[in-house]
């Protein structure tokens, strides 16, 4: 199996050969000028800390099956996602507990889930109470940190929980982000109102994400000090934003790369279970949410608190493209090596002996990306390949 295209980071022309599922040479080619720039872009597979589903199909949904999971994992395949983090957010314990189970029941089972499901994101239900901050998440599950619940859950996932999102003024935080640190498991600060010293305790615990930096948060603040200004300016906090053309300006978007730094800043898309799915209102797990015509997707019966994003992530890293104005090279790895390198992974690169989990596709004259090929394991799983 072969790829011809351009090196996404150093737009080098490239032949890649796949063996046994792994990358097993890549030769430069030298072409003149008009063949080169004709031909398309190879990459590897995008990485997406935040999925919560597709096509009506939530990963928090109480009646969750390998099936379902399997489902929402092809269709995410398209889109030139290889791997990704599931994302179950707040509820009951019961209902979470289920969902890690059939997460772990599907890794165990099919081999190619579990290459593509890195880790799982809890996202809850140690957040906060307050409307605008919780986002769409349901008040009834919303409670404090318990390090015996997450130990539970952990153990429900086979150990696949790597990245937990909470805020960090719910009590017992500072305790939970030293004890899951201490475990290997990255903290997010999120759907958050802290105050300066409750941000910079976690920080100190360990809590090294901030989840979707700008979002899950008061629609009014104090102009300083405020929750956003000690994010910001926190380096030891990368960030993740969701570069829809919804969540965030690109005011937004450009400060927090002016702020972190391409190294530090994470692209998500966190895609809603309704992404995929025609304008419309439907039952979610945590409430009704409604897809609107021009792509957004809400808490229904409202227009200003978001539930997700009807994104993808390839839709996202053009997105990051049109709002900030950076290259392909810059924003590709901000949905993959840079939240790989966050989880401690870092073993899919564009190098020989690594998975060829490889994504070739085309920048179109507006800075969208359309998909050609995807390849997991060596396999096409989408495309042609040619
Ligand atoms: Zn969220």
């Amino acid at each position: 199996m072969q790829l011809t295209g351009r090196h996404v980071e150093t737009a080098q022309p490239i032949r890649l050969t796949c063996e046994e599922g792994a990358i097993s040479s890549i030769e430069p080619l030298s072409l003149p000028e008009p063949e080169a720039t004709a031909l398309p872009w190879l990459a590897p597979g995008l990485f997406d800390l935040q999925i919560n589903g597709a096509h009506d199909i939530w990963f928090s949904d109480e009646q969750l099956t390998v099936d379902k999971v399997l489902t929402v994992l092809r269709a995410l395949l398209p889109h030139g996602i290889t791997r990704l983090c599931p994302t179950l957010i707040t509820n009951s314990q019961r209902a979470l507990r289920h969902g890690f189970e059939v997460l772990r029941q599907t890794c165990e089972q099919h081999a190619w889930a579990d290459h593509m499901i890195s880790g799982c994101h809890l996202e809850g239900p140690h957040i906060s109470r307050e409307d605008g901050p919780r986002g769409a998440h349901p008040l009834d599950h919303v409670r404090d940190c318990s390090i015996a619940e997450f130990e539970e859950l952990e153990a429900s996932s086979g150990n696949r929980i790597r990245l937990v999102t909470l805020a960090p003024e719910t009590p017992g935080a500072v305790e939970f982000i030293q004890h899951l640190t201490a475990h290997n498991v990255v903290c997010a600060i999120g759907h958050t109102a802290a105050n300066s010293d409750q941000i910079a305790a976690a920080v100190e615990a360990g809590a090294r994400l901030s989840t979707h930096f700008g979002n899950g948060a008061k629609a009014m603040l104090p102009r300083h000090p405020n929750f956003l200004w000690d994010q910001l300016a926190e380096p030891r906090l990368l960030a993740s934003i969701i570069p829809d053309g919804h969540h965030i300006p690109a005011s937004v978007a450009k400060c927090v790369l002016l702020a972190k730094g391409p190294e530090h800043t994470v692209i998500t898309c966190d895609s809603s279970g309704l992404a995929g799915c025609p304008p419309g209102i439907y039952a979610a797990a945590g409430g009704k949410c409604e897809v609107l015509d021009d792509g957004r997707i809400v808490v229904a019966g409202q227009r200003q608190y978001l539930a997700g994003s009807g994104a993808f992530t390839e839709e996202c890293v053009a997105g990051m493209m049109q709002l900030t104005g950076i290259d392909l090279a810059a924003a590709w790895p901000m949905a993959h090596s840079i939240p790989s390198r966050l989880l401690g992974l870092n073993d899919r690169e564009l190098q020989v002996g690594h998975p060829a989990d490889v994504v070739q596709f085309q920048l179109t004259d507006k800075q969208t990306i359309q998909i050609d090929t995807v390849l997991l394991c060596g396999n096409i799983v989408y495309g042609d390949g040619l």
